[in-house]
């Protein structure tokens, strides 16, 4: 194994110890994981794809500029100089801003997300843009208007989506960490399907400010990392109340990072195993390792009873209405007027153009979200579809609610199955929209919940979910790391990535 790829496997905290110590510098560590990229990620056929765009030359003066300034003593951010990647959600200065839709192809914001900004400020060099979903709809990354992303454990095997890149990019190895968007679980089901962490902030905990927009009231973004720890950081550096998005809220997050003390104890706590999603429609396999979970938080001392949230088996249809009818509303600005590209068909006027835009730039999912949205809004219907689904979403959170008057947190699998082959679900849309029944009622909720592996069904892995109430972000955190802790226990030390099949231990796919 060489120097370079020994410099991937780090976590990023590590990364960021070495960089402090003068061990490393940012400049190398930046190179080592483009010279991983260059080598596996390639396009569809090639590769894993889980990047639409590679930016070396503004990665790499990054680096060099944070080891000149950490040379002279400069204060910096911890995490300054440790390389990350972004899904191609968030408008980025200085790099195409696609939402892997036709629509939006060579775009270039002209302004940057508050996210980005956070991270620029902090000095992570920005290796590039990540694959998903087209405008983020969808649980495979097949959707992308630029070819799917390939899951590394198998790569016939879809890595969930609409974050298959940002998951890819980490659990291969390229970066070290990824900025995510979660509307329903595009953050943690990719986690589930391919080993990483993944965590959906509270709602209001880090700025929507330059995150393309899909369904504004469930939109959220969060961190995309390999170890819980990892993830609480960037969590940290990104969150905070933002002017610009009117969301946000009024509070300090600086409580997440100390969360994670490795193997700490959680004597006193009740953590809630959702009887709804532990059983019908789950995987034996996911099962079996949910089960293990319950016992390794168990010896950490947490006292698991089981909660009914009756109206769990609503949030699916709810959010596939809700989120629909507020994505009809936000896509209206692709109307090849304002920006994006414009198709000009023949005898113009601006509908045509409009339409013809339209018709060409958004793919068979973005339409079909956009027809179905724009049905439940409309006069007629409007009460007995987006009414009826805004009723049950508070039904939903009124659970929750209950459900934290008995129990600390929630916990059940964060997927029904471990990931599928391509296009196995390609043609349809409800088996796919199921795969997110764990996951989206937290989005109905706007509290936090997390990925966390929870081991390997037929040399799969397998996501583990955990929430807590709104703001208690550190809470599911602690959790986590405490399962993640115990996981790694029981595998003799070895940490979940170092089960990775042996393609992607060497630089050569
Ligand atoms: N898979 C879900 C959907 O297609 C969630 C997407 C997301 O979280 N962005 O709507």
């Amino acid at each position: 194994m060489t120097q370079t790829t020994d410099l991937t496997r780090l976590t990023a905290l590590q990364m960021a110890e070495k960089l402090q110590s003068g061990e490393i510098t940012s400049k190398e560590l930046t190179q080592a994981h483009l010279d991983r990229i260059h080598a596996i990620d390639g396009d569809a056929e090639s590769g894993v794809h889980a990047f639409l765009h590679v930016n070396d030359k503004e990665a790499l003066e990054v680096a060099v500029e944070v080891d000149q300034l950490r040379a002279q003593g400069a204060e910096l951010h911890p995490l300054a100089g440790v390389p990350i990647a972004i899904k191609d959600l968030l408008v980025t200065v200085g790099q195409p801003t696609t939402a892997a839709s036709t629509i939006l192809k060579d775009w270039m914001s002209p302004y940057d997300a508050t996210v980005i900004r956070k991270i620029r400020e902090a000095k992570l060099p920005i290796l590039g843009k990540t694959n998903l979903d087209e405008f983020a709809m969808g649980s495979t990354t097949e959707f992308s208007a630029y070819g799917p992303t390939r899951n590394p454990w198998d790569t016939n095997r879809v890595p969930g989506g609409s974050g298959g890149g940002s998951a890819v990019a980490v659990a291969a190895f390229m970066a070290p960490l990824a900025i995510g968007t979660d509307t329903g679980g595009s953050i943690r089901q990719p986690g589930s399907f391919t080993g990483t962490v993944g965590a959906k902030p509270t709602y209001g905990s880090v700025s929507r400010y330059g995150a393309i927009a899909m369904a504004s009231s469930l939109d959220t973004v969060g961190p995309v990392a390999r170890t819980v720890a990892d993830a609480a950081a960037l969590h940290e550096l990104i969150a905070g109340h933002d002017p610009h998005d009117s969301t946000s809220l009024q509070r300090e997050w600086d409580d997440l990072a100390p969360a994670v003390v490795a193997g700490e104890d959680l004597t006193g706590l009740k953590i809630g195993v959702i009887e709804e999603l532990d059983g019908e429609g789950f995987d034996a396999g996911v099962l079996e390792c949910f089960q293990a979970s319950l016992r390794l938080l168990e010896d950490a001392g947490a006292e698991i009873v089981r909660v009914a949230l009756p109206h769990l088996k609503a949030a699916l249809p709810a959010y596939y209405l809700i989120m629909p009818s507020e994505a009809s509303s936000n896509l209206a600005r692709y109307d090849g007027v304002r920006y994006g590209n414009r198709v000009v068909p023949e005898q113009a006027t601006i509908d045509r153009v409009m339409s013809a835009t339209r018709a060409t730039g958004f793919g068979d999912e973005v339409k079909r979200r956009i027809i179905l949205g724009t049905y439940a809004l409309s006069a007629g219907y409007y009460d007995a579809y987006y009414g009826s689904a805004q009723k049950v979403r508070t039904l939903v959170q009124r659970d929750f609610a209950a459900a934290f008057e008995k129990v600390d947190a929630l916990i059940s699998p964060t997927t029904p199955t471990t990931a599928i082959a391509l296009g196995e679900e390609l043609d349809d849309p409800i088996a796919m929209y199921l795969n997110d029944v764990a996951t989206l009622p937290s989005n109905l909720a706007g509290i936090p919940a997390i990925s966390v592996p929870g081991g390997l069904a037929s040399n799969m892995p397998v996501g583990v979910q955990i929430q807590a109430p709104a703001t208690e972000d550190a809470l599911m955190y602690r959790i986590g790391a405490a399962l993640e802790t115990g996981l790694k226990a029981s595998h003799d030390g070895a940490d979940f990535f170092s089960l990775l099949p042996n393609a992607y231990e060497s630089d050569a796919r």
